[in-house]
């Protein structure tokens, strides 16, 4: 009977184990008892890493894009140069004129984490003030803009997936002031006509630790007129991707996490 139990509770562990264990509880196999150990596995066990002192801290095994001072080793502008963009007082401005600036590693499923700042000197108004903007996989823009006092199209505000989604509430702080994003995004898989998604684009998003995209599915490339869904294109990995749309937008403190 003990070796019985034995075999049921190897052959459970792996289910309950794997990709399955958000599945219901599976039965013990005939003629075992249902006991507590069946359902509580111990290996492999979960990776231990340091948190950071503070939440907004990088945790031990984030990839630093950006720590305060060197651009070089983590970012290129568009065709794999040396960016334009500078470093100054240990957060990374956008240059006007100087193009996007994109990541060297290209990624799939990952955790972002990264903070912002609208010049504190305000010009402009509507998509013309304090806009940049974050492109997972070079392709999705997490809008980035000065949305307080500073009313545009909805889904084009502070927050939004630019031109699809509207973010669930406006906690956009004074311009000036650090704001903070943090990305969960899940890359997109795709049909074998390499035209539409098998699964889209998932992707949550904290403006300022507060939610405002719940798990919401992309429906295609971020483009300025039209409709997403006709421009999806087969893709892979690809590169994160900061927006140069003519506004000094500072940035610091990026980390990533590979999912
Ligand atoms: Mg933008």
């Amino acid at each position: 009977m003990k070796k019985t139990v034995s075999i049921a509770f190897l052959i459970f562990s792996f289910f309950y184990g794997s990709a399955l264990a958000q599945q219901p509880v599976l039965k013990a196999l005939d003629g075992d008892k249902m006991i507590p150990g069946l359902t509580e596995i111990m290996d492999p066990e979960v990776t231990i890493i340091q948190p950071g002192i503070k939440d907004s801290d990088a945790p031990s095994d984030a990839i630093i894009l950006f720590g305060g001072s060197d651009i070089n080793s983590e970012w290129t502008d568009n065709k794999g140069a040396p960016s334009k963009w500078i470093v100054k007082d240990g957060s990374l401005v956008c240059v006007k004129g100087s193009g996007v600036i994109k990541t060297k590693r290209k990624f799939s499923n990952f955790q972002l984490h990264i903070e912002w700042k609208t010049p504190s000197e305000v010009s402009g108004d509507g998509q013309g003030r304090g806009n940049s903007g974050i492109f997972m996989q070079e392709l999705y823009e997490l809008q980035v803009l000065d949305s307080y006092n500073n009313r545009t199209y909805r889904h084009g505000q502070a927050g939004s997936f630019y031109k699809q989604f509207a973010p669930l509430v406006n906690v956009s702080r004074k311009p000036g002031e650090w704001q903070t994003y943090d990305v969960i995004y899940t890359a997109p898989t795709f049909n074998n006509d390499t035209t539409t998604f098998f699964t889209p684009p998932r992707v949550t998003v904290l403006h300022n630790g507060v939610l405002v995209q719940n798990n919401v599915s992309l429906r295609g490339p971020t483009v300025y007129v039209g409709i997403p869904e006709y421009f999806i294109k087969k893709h892979g990995a690809g590169s994160l991707v900061l927006q140069d749309h003519g506004n000094p937008v500072a940035y610091r403190n990026i980390w990533m996490r590979e999912l």
